[in-house]
């Protein structure tokens, strides 16, 4: 395989602070131990060895910056940011640009391997990449954030590219985000690259059904493990965790599809409503507040409780390991889609499985923004834009189909979905890898 697997730097390990779940008080969890533990159960069950399980459960290459910020105050902080590039068999490295307080090194190389799972079960031509700085984006202005990314765009640059990695939003990252460092990476190149991050407003090379494709796709995969499950729509009832880019639209649309969304969180609390949330005038809340918390007509809940609420799908759309051995007994839902990356630990996963809970994994159940992502940068490289039908029928398309597989491989085997899925992608980069040969 032609990349190189050198580490450029690997400092900010000692200066890691530990992951902070979405669930505070909790004991802190390494998500990049479930990605490793779920990977060792795929390449057992496909009978590899374990220089391939090395070469998989370690990331291709990663660096660590130092991005010196210079406040409005004019005094200057200094932020750790790091990019990981997971795989490049099957194409570029892709996947997002968190800013959270609780970015480590462990969670970015995490995020990185089911960013190449995702991308190989969806056959988009690309293997895995995650970025994250470690910020509170709260505590900053829109011009210091504007700051931090063109630095931490410049740092990264050499890595970067519509043929090398292409990021995109996540946690704590908008369209605005992307818009800058497609700038910076520009302004450097001496001309606009517009296939260097995807995720980009509709005016500066954007796909259109972007920002809704995640949630979309969510949706399309809620229903139609809802239906397999025996479970009407206009009959069901769902909780939603996490009102940001994935959680708001996963609920704005499951209420359009006709479930009753009766629960709702955020990081700052949690509501419900048994008879169902009005989600235009919950979002309208949010918009005016910043939180779900207050709204009126529904009680106040802990979020803890929302995770166990009484409701046939749970949509955890947040963080990674919020669904734990500790609450897993807990949890009422029959089917648990995941529209975060890692909400349930391996521990968890094995609760579902024996208490009959459908649960299906993040690399199908929240693919749908890279999919769309991967769309994004087909037309701005082709510099030919699709119409807004266009996107949605092949995001559709592509999410079921790639349901359909999941699921007639968990049939056939007798696997929980994440195991078929696992296992599927991780085949596929695999053979890649087989098919290219190792260098030298
Ligand atoms: N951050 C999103 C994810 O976790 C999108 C990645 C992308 O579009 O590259 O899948």
């Amino acid at each position: 395989v032609g990349m190189p697997a050198s580490a450029v730097t690997g400092r900010a390990e000692s200066m890691g602070v530990p992951h902070v779940s979405g669930l505070g008080g909790n004991p802190p969890a390494n998500p990049l131990d479930d990605a490793r533990t779920q990977l060792r159960e795929a390449v057992a069950l496909l009978g590899y060895d374990q220089g391939m399980y090395d070469m998989l459960a370690n990331p291709r290459r990663e660096v660590t910056v130092s991005i010196p910020l210079r406040r409005d105050t004019g005094e200057t902080e200094v932020l750790i940011g790091h990019r990981v590039q997971h795989n490049f068999s099957r194409g570029p490295a892709k996947g997002g640009l968190r800013y959270s307080p609780h970015v480590t090194l462990d969670e970015v190389r995490a995020l990185a391997m089911w960013m190449t799972w995702k991308c190989a079960l969806l056959d988009v031509p690309y293997g895995g990449a995650k970025g994250g700085i470690r910020v509170d984006p709260r505590h900053h202005s829109r011009a210091e954030l504007e700051r931090v990314t063109r630095r931490y765009t410049s740092e990264i640059s050499p890595l970067i590219g519509p043929e090398r990695d292409i990021p995109a939003p996540d946690i704590g990252t908008d369209e605005d985000t992307m818009a800058w460092m497609m700038d910076t990476f520009s302004v450097q190149q001496g001309h606009t690259v517009l296939g260097v991050a995807t995720g980009k407003p509709m005016s500066l090379g954007g796909s259109r059904g972007r920002s809704s494709a995640t949630s979309r796709g969510v949706v399309h995969i809620g229903l139609a493990a809802l239906a397999h499950r025996g479970v009407a729509a206009t009959r069901a009832t769902a909780a939603v965790q996490g009102f940001g880019k994935v959680g708001r639209g996963a609920a704005r649309f499951l209420a359009e599809a006709g479930l009753r969304v009766v629960a709702a969180g955020d990081q700052y609390g949690a509501i419900a409503a048994p008879g169902g949330l009005d989600i235009p005038a919950l979002e309208a809340h949010v918009d005016a507040t910043g939180s779900v918390v207050g709204f009126p007509c529904a009680d106040a809940i802990s979020p803890a409780d929302l995770l166990e609420w009484d409701a046939d799908l749970l949509v955890p759309a947040a963080v990674e390991g919020v669904l734990t051995a500790a609450n897993a007994p807990r949890v009422r839902a029959k089917v648990i889609v995941e529209g975060a990356n890692g909400p349930t630990t391996p521990d968890a996963d094995a609760v579902f499985t024996a208490n009959g809970q459908l649960v299906v994994p993040d690399i199908l159940a929240n693919a749908g923004g890279v999919i769309v992502s991967y769309f994004e940068w087909v037309q701005a490289n082709q510099a030919y834009w699709w119409s807004a039908d266009e996107v949605e029928n092949r995001l559709r398309r592509r999410m079921l189909q790639a349901w359909e597989q999941v699921l007639a491989h968990a049939t056939a085997t007798g696997r929980p979905l994440r195991t078929a899925a696992t296992t599927l992608a991780v085949e596929r980069v695999a053979e890649a890898h087989r098919l290219r040969g190792l260098y030298p």
